[in-house]
């Protein structure tokens, strides 16, 4: 069944023609919410490995790490090209010379056609963005048939919300200030660069309208993608206290499909849909207990646009 919103593993086999996997790779970058330079505590939600890390291992070298899942998921899914993605932490917090050695690494297999970096929009400055922009055109000498071919080059900053309020009670250490000038700068000096915003339905203290608010705003900068969170505490972090003094209520199933069909009926039908379900960490989850049914509520999603017969930018300008 056709999809009614503009999936992102649809959108890599338009392009390349052939099945494309991303590979996750963990440099072993830092965070400024973590290391005591915003703060020591972290985003309240977020666990040891940096934030929705599943598969990192940062005592292998970079092309270590992408030749055993290169081989994984050519066996496993028949996957043929891939995309190193820089997941964990913040994969822009290190100085130039420190980020384009990991970058060059993470390009080097002959089978990578882009770059995915995650980071926060506080990060970034017109070098690094530079410097990001400038592994969008390869010229590869492996081949005679390739000469020059562009990769797919995107950066993903973690937004989570465009409220301050619900930014400061997360404790994210940036603005939405700084989310917009990260976009403004990126268009500016990386006119190859991709912008995906990651977002979290569910934060505490949010109305439906307050999260749909986020979509609107991300409708109106006409965000190249974006990525679908559902907020869930993992053992281990201030979420996990939030939720046993009742102070965080997590999302029924239910409502998550029902907000994530809301703001895709708002956002642009041209934005991709990175994702809208994780399998999550299940041994380190405390709630919801639903969250690991990834299929299951991708499958609900589906059904309920197609009960609605709504689509991905059903709403834009509402
Ligand atoms: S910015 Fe990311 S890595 Fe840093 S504390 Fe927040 S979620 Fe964790």
């Amino acid at each position: 069944m056709a999809k009614r919103y503009r999936q992102y593993s649809q959108y890599l086999k338009d392009i390349f023609n052939c099945k494309v996997y991303k590979v996750t790779l963990d440099a072993g970058f830092g965070c400024p919410n973590r290391d005591g330079a915003i703060s020591k505590g972290g985003c309240i939600f977020c666990e040891d490995g940096g934030s929705f890390s599943q598969a990192h291992s940062s005592s292998l070298s970079i092309s270590e790490q992408l030749n055993t899942s290169i081989i994984k998921l050519k066996d496993r899914f028949g996957a043929e090209k891939f995309i190193s993605y820089f997941q964990a932490y913040s994969n822009t917090y290190a100085s130039v010379e420190k980020l384009k050695a990991c970058y060059d690494e993470a390009v080097s297999h002959p089978d990578i056609v882009g770059l995915s970096i995650g980071t926060r929009p506080d990060c970034v400055d017109e070098e690094k963005i530079k410097l990001i922009n400038s592994y969008a055109f390869c010229h590869c000498e492996r081949s005679e048939a390739i000469q020059n071919y562009r990769r797919e080059i995107w950066i993903e900053y973690g937004l989570q919300s465009i409220h301050d309020k619900t930014l400061k009670l997360i404790n994210r250490g940036h603005t939405s200030a700084d989310f917009i000038k990260a976009i403004e700068l990126t268009r500016k000096f990386g006119k190859n660069i991709k912008i995906c915003a990651h977002v979290i339905i569910g934060l505490p203290g949010e109305t439906k309208q307050e999260m749909l608010q986020t979509a609107k705003v991300l409708a109106a900068l006409n965000i190249d993608g974006i990525k679908i969170h559902l907020l869930c505490a993992l053992k281990d972090t201030e979420l996990e206290n939030m939720y046993h003094r009742k102070e965080f209520i997590p999302l029924s199933e239910e409502d998550y499909v029902d907000t994530v069909c809301d703001y895709l009926e708002i956002l642009p039908p041209e934005t991709v849909i990175h994702r809208l379900a994780g399998n999550g960490l299940k041994k380190m989850l405390v709630a919801p207990k639903w969250l690991p049914e990834k299929f299951r509520v991708l499958n609900l999603i589906d059904r309920e646009l197609e009960r609605r017969d709504t689509f991905q930018g059903s709403r834009k300008g509402d």
